[in-house]
């Protein structure tokens, strides 16, 4: 599906829709009041390839630390803001690059307004986020549209997506009224079909950037599985340009989800990509153990190469054969691959040692590929 073409906003030095590269983002865990754990967390989180990094401001004091924050980080700071504007005035002053508005509990017209003429001076981009878990009581449902994706959705389901619309289209109005168009959208909901239909309705009816993710989406195991098929969907029909994945768990792993989310679509390279094969009766080495650890030592690779672990010599070899480094197993040994000629046959014992040697010299030539590339450009 062709990309929807939003309007390109920037966040600090990352471009957000236009075309440019759909980023990552993540959000901090520590006490915001804490600048040194919160920059200790935002350097992990630069280290696994995070682009854009959110922190709570719950209070005076958090917005007092973001100044102290932002100097010791080298990616782009949003602050999410809650609640109380004068926080949201706060974070604009200490020099923040964007602002996550939750138009569900700052409601009084005014306030946003002052608001956004701080933002506008500063030229810093606002992100309405929509959360249907906030959504105002008050708002009259109408009737129900029906689904434009053809799903069934139920008629609460219809409603939320409808209320949720309409509060991201009242703020928009209301920020396109003070002449500001530094927006970024987001419509999340813990519920899939919710959040796709809420995306889809408001990626025709609204120029600008949207900002993809299932909110309270769960632990790693299944929060990744719920943000896999809601961004991943999402993605798929050419909507969003940026996507934070919100798991109950060490953040880092958002990041790294985000970025598999986006290698699985082709959207983005970012490190490796892994095959392995799922075992059955044929394998004859201690596959699982062997994938694991190769995936352990992956994830500090930033080289976009493809590695295949296979666990038997029937199927084995031709996914081991088509991957730039692979290996397949049997009767307690393996063979090694690299670009579909084999390099050498070795005892499982030293199969991984073996392979890691294999991936270090793929990696070696990667680099010097990007140093020709770099040389070529000048
Ligand atoms: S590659 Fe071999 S061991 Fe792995 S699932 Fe296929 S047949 Fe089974």
């Amino acid at each position: 599906m062709p990309r929807r073409r939003s309007r390109q906003i920037h966040i600090g030095s990352v471009a957000v829709g236009g075309g440019a590269p759909i980023s990552v983002q993540s959000m901090t865990c520590t006490d915001t009041r804490d600048a040194k754990a919160t920059a200790t967390q935002i350097h992990q989180l630069e280290e696994a390839g995070c682009e854009i990094v959110r922190v709570a401001v719950p209070d005076a004091e958090a917005a007092r630390a973001l100044p102290d924050i932002k100097k010791n980080i080298g990616i782009p700071l949003v602050a999410d803001i809650h609640f109380d504007h004068r926080l949201a005035l706060g974070a604009l002053n200490a020099g923040v690059d964007g602002l996550r508005l939750n138009p569900g509990n700052i409601r009084d017209p005014e306030k946003i307004k002052t608001v956004v003429q701080a933002a506008k001076e500063r030229r810093v981009p606002i992100r309405i986020g929509v959360n249907a878990g906030s959504l105002p009581r008050a708002r009259v449902i109408g009737d129900s549209s029906r689904s434009n994706t053809g799903a069934s959705l139920s008629e609460h389901t219809e409603g939320v997506v409808e209320r949720m619309v309409q509060l991201a289209l009242d703020q928009v109005r209301l920020l396109e009224a003070l002449d500001f168009d530094l927006i970024k959208l987001s419509l999340k909901s813990f519920d899939v079909p919710t959040t796709i239909e809420a995306y889809r309705q408001v990626a025709d009816l609204v120029p600008y950037p949207l900002h993809l993710g299932i909110t309270e989406a769960g632990t790693p195991w299944a929060g990744s599985i719920r943000s896999a098929v809601g961004i991943g969907t999402l993605l798929y029909l050419g909507i969003g340009d940026t996507l934070r994945v919100s798991l109950t768990g060490d953040p880092v792993e958002e990041v790294r989800v985000g970025f598999e989310i986006l290698k699985s679509l082709d959207l983005r390279q970012r490190g490796p990509i892994m095959i392995s094969c799922p075992t059955c009766g044929r394998t004859e080495i201690d596959l699982v153990t062997i994938a694991q650890e190769v995936e352990r030592k992956l994830q500090r690779i930033e080289a976009p190469i493809k590695v295949a672990v296979m666990g038997c010599v029937v199927n084995g070899p031709g996914e081991a054969r088509e991957a730039d480094v692979g290996v397949a197993g049997g009767g307690g040994r393996a063979v090694l691959f690299r670009h579909g000629k084999i390099v050498s046959t070795v005892d499982e014992a030293d199969l991984l040692s073996a392979l890691m040697h294999e991936i270090d010299n793929a990696v070696r030539d990667w680099k010097k590929g990007k140093r020709r590339e770099s040389v070529g450009d000048e």
